[in-house]
């Protein structure tokens, strides 16, 4: 059978393709997918800066429904309303055991060698996906990966109610660092900021401090408002050598920095700070296990409860046959984007 499928070709180049769709191997499950999210990640594809698939759809922000189940899957039924995590695990080698499933020795793209949300329909692994409860929009369920991909960023930084938490980058990753650190009762947030959109957003979602980094250093701003110790704990969303330093300068002595930005080359930064001030650097893959419940579970909770008002960071919808303006929009963020929202509803 033949679907839609949005394939990369060439830098700064995605359109619409009729493909074969695929049909589950054993262990997978057909998902009819729903709503999509393009994210940083897809558009460091989108230019170039990693690898481009000439062949499949990318897209890993994805929910829909269960149309289709391959041999062996027993634990969802078709219609179930899924979110799917962007790699599979194996479920026994020695990292899958003691809950680390993240760092799995096996660990694959969740529909390798076949299509992901940016089509019609992708196959994913079943070990990879979540049940959605039933009263969860489309546009929610979408929202929960990078909402994954926060909460476990905040979680390794090891914050509490007492702590001040700075995060670095407001974007999709940085606004949701930000409404986790708040939802889990942290004492003070701070964010950086490039846009507009981004300062109006963070501000709904309850930052302490807003520093667009257009006007504002950084690094004077932290001194300024914490008497010169620094914040507890610093997340870096976004990247490059600069952040990087802001980062180990604004955390305090002692204190945790979480890496969650996308590093597609190596930086020249300086590590001196870091032996001066015995901070913790420490990255931040993906999703897992954060103490008892999976960064998944935790994000779904988020979502239905109300904690987090994930859709707040949706400013732009588009069909998946204007998939390439949705690319355009998604990259410059002088569009006012944010998340931006590839639909098929
Ligand atoms: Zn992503
Ligand atoms: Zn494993």
């Amino acid at each position: 059978m033949k679907m839609k499928a949005a394939i990369y070709t060439g830098i700064e180049e995605i359109a619409i393709r009729e493909v074969e769709r695929n049909e589950p191997p054993p262990g997978f499950v057909l998902v009819d997918t729903k709503q999509t999210g393009i994210c940083g990640s897809d558009l460091h594809s989108y230019f170039g800066h990693w690898g481009q698939s000439h062949e499949h759809a990318a897209g890993h922000e994805t929910c829909g429904v269960v149309t289709a189940l391959g041999e062996g899957v027993t634990e969802f039924d078709i219609g179930d309303k899924v979110a799917v995590e962007c790699f599979s695990h194996c479920g026994t080698c020695k990292y899958c055991e003691t809950g680390q499933y993240n760092l799995c020795f096996n660990r694959a793209w969740i529909s390798p060698n076949m299509h992901g949300g940016f089509a019609e329909y992708t196959a994913t692994h079943h070990s990879g996906l979540f049940k959605l409860p039933k009263r969860m929009t489309f546009e929610q369920g979408a929202l929960v990966e990078p909402l994954a991909v926060s909460h476990r960023a905040i979680a390794r930084s090891g914050a509490n109610s007492r702590d001040t938490v700075a995060i670095i980058g407001g974007g999709t990753i940085g606004q949701f660092a930000l409404a986790d650190a708040v939802a889990a009762g942290v004492k003070e947030t701070l964010i950086t900021v490039k846009y507009e959109q981004q300062a109006a957003l963070a501000k709904t979602l309850g930052a302490d401090h807003i520093v667009n980094i257009s006007d504002t250093d950084v690094q004077d701003y932290v001194k300024d408002v914490t008497n010169g110790i620094g914040f507890d704990a610093v997340i870096e969303t976004v990247g490059g050598a600069e952040n990087f330093n802001t980062a180990t300068t604004i955390v305090r002595k002692q204190g945790a920095v979480v890496l969650v930005a996308g590093y597609y080359k190596p930086l020249e930064v300086n590590l001196s700070t870091i032996v001066w001030s015995e901070a913790f650097i420490t990255g931040s893959n993906c999703y897992g296990y954060s103490g008892m419940e999976t960064d998944f579970e935790a994000a779904i909770e988020l979502i239905d409860s109300g904690k987090v008002d994930a859709t707040k960071l949706v400013t732009h919808y588009y069909p998946l046959d204007e998939i390439s303006e949705a690319f355009r929009v998604s990259a410059d963020k002088t569009s006012g984007a944010i998340k931006v929202h590839v639909c098929q509803e």
